[in-house]
């Protein structure tokens, strides 16, 4: 990457739009920065086969956030190439799948509620194809359809915005960091294993796009 490129990029992080694939040099192994907004900024470790994180979670309102649109950002953005699977984070019960302008086609998990008595779900956006209906049931790691560049606010790049929604005392259901809620504890991205059981009765998610190596199982 040279210099006038690295300029580029930053400008685009430092506007808190969309970041192009391109910013991130290759594709797997990289976490963006988190943007100021975020208080409580959470350290990731990032496998080196997992696909790229472009955006991390921000939201307006702490540190005097100044409140504009583009400083919410409710999920992570994960890249990778117009097809790849999109795999469930965590086993449950398919509670929407639907095509909107905005967020293209749209799959939501319900995970029902935990050991810890609450309630959540996960959210999958700007989908190429959709691969399950309302109702249907999933295992962690199952396809539920393949990354695209579906709706405007996915600006034409293929990437998938992933969302957790998890209840939060009487406050109802609220995106939160999905960095919180890794197999492997909070940062640690954790790439799906089939051979490894992550359910221990708490939500806990892995990661909803394949990694290098079970990709090519
Ligand atoms: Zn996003």
């Amino acid at each position: 990457m040279n210099r006038i490129h690295r300029i580029a990029c930053a400008g685009f992080l430092i506007s808190a739009l969309f970041v192009l694939s391109a910013c991130t040099g290759n594709g797997y192994g990289r976490s963006a920065i988190y943007s100021q907004l975020v208080e409580d900024e959470i350290r990731v470790v990032m496998p080196a086969n997992a696909p790229s994180i472009s955006q991390q979670f921000r939201v307006a309102g702490n540190r005097g956030g100044r409140g504009s649109p583009t400083s919410f950002h409710e999920g992570i953005d994960i890249i990778a190439r117009v097809g790849t699977p999109v795999i469930a984070a965590a086993p449950g019960r398919v509670v929407d799948s639907f095509m909107e302008p905005m967020y293209g086609n749209r799959v939501v998990i319900d995970h029902g509620i935990d050991a810890t008595g609450r309630r959540a779900r996960t959210v999958y956006m700007h989908l190429d194809s959709r691969r399950v209906r309302s109702g249907t049931q999933v295992a962690r790691g199952q396809e539920i359809g393949t990354m695209g560049r579906t709706g405007v606010l996915a600006a034409a790049i293929s990437h998938l915005h992933f969302e957790v929604h998890r209840q939060r005392g009487s406050r109802g259901v609220a995106a939160q960091d999905p960095h919180l809620f890794w197999a492997d504890g909070v940062g640690r991205v954790t790439c799906f294993d089939p051979q490894r059981a992550a359910d221990d009765g708490t939500f806990r998610i892995t990661y909803p796009v394949p990694c290098r190596d079970t990709a090519a199982r």
